[in-house]
């Protein structure tokens, strides 16, 4: 029985709208109804649960920003980060998912591609009808993209694409994918790449201890003759692929912290009905300090998130402090996941709880979209002026 109950220390409710409100709780109610009863079990198998696609369209977790007449939701992105956080409160995988079919495959062909490529693709990837995953790292270029060698040709009215891209979400079960590749120039340029284009495979990653329940696969281009007008016209460059990742990762920054409301609130409930040495284990100082601080932690975390939503609805948040918000909440995250894991001793290594499942998928989430070091690259370069990515 899925008995999660969303903690609020500080009223933050109030900071939401009441759209804010209902969103959350359509979202969360599909969370408790499909999502948490099975995920463990399609964890455990390493499995993608394929028949929730559907629903995550149907509660708009499908690019909730992309207007209307596109087949979005048109909403702010306090209601997107909100959606996150209640999805990845099930599981970072299906959150995963969610993320790069909005943020990743939906927001370039919004924000980048052409009229004809918007009406083809966006109604259909809204509803879940066709799925997407976005190719950008290459097994010898990862933290680095900008070094990546799959490439592209000018053959007249098509162009020839060879390479191979590496862990790439829901790639296994994909129909297209948003590829970044170099032109003959070296510029990086976007495109959609089709499943059933000839020289076009996806090959399954298997053996992960991670997002289990998300697929992930590698895409392999041989000589791929990709139509021109699959290209985005105007984009060019790193910030073509980072103007979407700044769209995940501001997600991710809500997400992570839904997985950590759930792991505080299993420990929670769980230190008060535990009894060792003739009382319940919450009534011990070390496993009081041990809620105290997450649930600090998640309430910080959630000011930062809340605030970084105000100022990415205004199109003011910096790629900078999307950076800050996505690093502090899946370091806390994971920090929660672990003394979470702790509090519940032996049980807490079981697939009864979500707790441990939570934190290995975190494990993933800390490295993609930026990994933990690189968020804090990032604020270093941004604070101090002084470049030590090289
Ligand atoms: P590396 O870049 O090799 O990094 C290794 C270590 O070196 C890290 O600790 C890193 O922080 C550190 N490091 C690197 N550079 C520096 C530096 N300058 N200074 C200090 N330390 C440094 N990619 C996609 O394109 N699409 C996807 O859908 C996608 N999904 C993913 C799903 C999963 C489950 C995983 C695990 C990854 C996914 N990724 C995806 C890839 C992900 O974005 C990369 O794994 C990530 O960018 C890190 O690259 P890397 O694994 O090559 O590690």
């Amino acid at each position: 029985k899925d008995l999660y109950e969303a903690p609020d220390y500080y009223q933050l409710d109030e900071l939401l709208s009441e759209e804010h409100l209902l969103i959350r709780s359509t979202v969360r109610d599909w969370v408790k109804k499909e999502v948490s009863p099975i995920i463990e079990d399609y964890a455990q198998r390493a499995e993608f649960p394929k028949h929730l696609i559907k629903g995550l369209g149907e509660i708009g977790a499908f690019g909730p920003t992309i207007p209307v007449e596109y087949g979005g939701a048109g909403l702010d992105y306090t209601a997107y980060g909100i959606i996150m956080q209640e999805i990845e409160r099930g599981d970072s995988g299906i959150r995963s998912t969610a993320s790069v079919q909005g943020s990743l495959v939906m927001y370039p062909i919004y924000a980048y591609g052409t009229e004809e490529q918007r009406k083809k693709y966006l109604p259909k990837l809204a509803t879940g009808e066709i799925m997407g995953c976005f190719g950008l790292t290459e097994p010898d270029h990862g933290s680095n993209p900008g070094g990546m060698v799959t490439n592209i040709k000018d053959k007249g009215d098509h162009y020839l694409l060879n390479g191979a891209k590496m862990w790439i979400s829901n790639a296994p079960f994909a129909d297209i994918a948003v590829v970044w590749a170099k032109d003959e120039e070296g510029k990086i340029r976007g495109m959609v790449v089709e499943r059933g284009m000839e020289g076009f495979t996806t090959p399954e990653t298997h053996g992960k201890w991670s997002l289990r329940a998300s697929a992930t696969g590698e895409l392999v281009f041989d000589n791929v003759k990709v139509p021109k007008e699959n290209i985005f016209p105007d984009i060019k460059g790193l910030k073509g692929p980072l103007g979407c990742l700044n769209q995940a990762r501001y997600g991710i920054a809500w997400g992570a912290l839904g997985a950590a409301m759930d792991c505080y609130d299993t420990a929670l409930r769980y230190s008060k009905e535990r009894i060792q040495f003739g009382k319940p284990i919450g009534g011990f100082q070390l496993q009081q300090k041990k809620l105290a601080e997450m649930i600090t932690e998640i309430t910080k975390g959630q000011l930062l998130v809340w605030r970084l939503g105000v100022l990415k609805s205004e199109n003011r948040a910096t790629a900078e402090q999307i950076s800050m918000a996505k690093r502090n909440s899946v370091e806390i995250a994971l920090d929660i996941a672990r003394n979470a894991r702790q509090m519940l001793g032996g049980m807490g290594i079981t697939g009864e709880y979500s707790i441990m499942r939570h934190m290995m998928n975190l494990e993933s989430v800390v490295t993609y979209e930026g990994t933990h070091d690189v968020h804090l690259l990032i604020t270093g370069m941004d604070v101090t002026g002084l470049n030590a990515f090289k």
